[in-house]
């Protein structure tokens, strides 16, 4: 595949996975038209990258399905100002829209393999405006704290509890929950201190590892 037929699969991905599934926002649209998601896969699933499924990516963990990627996304309703919070850098390809749609983005990761090699490919994708840390996620980055948006791919037990603290009012938040098998992707949204929540449906990541989430 050359990058005339990587484009014209990132268009048909568009096209038959995220439109007729209802993703609606044009900047969403956009970045994933325009991220070279077969970047963040191993040399030997190039081929895959675009396929409706997520993709191993080495240490048992996997780089989710761009469906999934897109309703993520769009629930955090990212205007090009944010500063976001993203827990489970994986590849980096979210963290990639992330940067496209929010202002500044900060990023853990706890196995430290994965952290290096996503910032490798970020920076030769050119973005400036991303933060990594290796670290427990379900803490926070709560240096950077108070955060407009937070998106944690990975599914946790329980919402954890730094998450929230370090959520701004009116920021969104969504998260798997439920058992280590599914989830419920769930947006919490923080309005005048208090939390709304709403369910986006059901979900299958992996597990969220961590003093507010699972053990190993
Ligand atoms: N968005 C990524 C998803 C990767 S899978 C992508 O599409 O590539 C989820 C990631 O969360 C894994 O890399 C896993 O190591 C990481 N993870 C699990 N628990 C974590 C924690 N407590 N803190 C930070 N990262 C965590």
């Amino acid at each position: 595949m050359n990058n005339h037929d990587y484009r014209l699969a990132r268009e048909r991905m568009v096209r038959t996975q995220l439109i007729p599934r209802g993703i609606k926002d044009k900047g969403v649209l956009a970045a994933m038209e325009k991220i070279p998601r077969h970047r963040f896969v191993e040399e030997a699933l190039v081929g895959e990258a675009y396929n409706d499924h997520p993709l191993p990516i080495g240490h048992k963990q996997t780089i989710s399905q761009p469906y999934i990627v897109a309703l993520m996304t769009e629930a955090l309703e990212l205007t090009g100002r944010e500063k976001t919070l993203e827990i489970g850098t994986g590849s980096g390809y979210q963290t990639a829209i992330l940067a496209e749609l929010s202002g500044k983005v900060c990023t853990v990761e706890r196995i430290r393999a994965l952290m290096l090699q996503a910032r490798k490919i970020l920076a030769e994708l050119g973005y400036t405006n991303i933060l990594f840390k290796a670290f427990d996620g379900t803490l926070g980055w709560e240096e950077h704290a108070p955060y407009d948006a937070i998106i944690v791919t990975a599914g946790a037990p329980k919402i954890p509890e730094p998450l929230i603290e370090q959520l701004a009012e009116r920021g969104r938040l969504v998260i798997p929950t439920g058992n280590r098998f599914s989830q419920e992707l769930i947006k919490i949204t923080k309005i005048k201190g208090k939390l709304v929540q709403k369910s986006l449906g059901g979900c299958r990541f992996v597990n969220l590892v961590g003093i507010h989430g699972w053990k190993d």
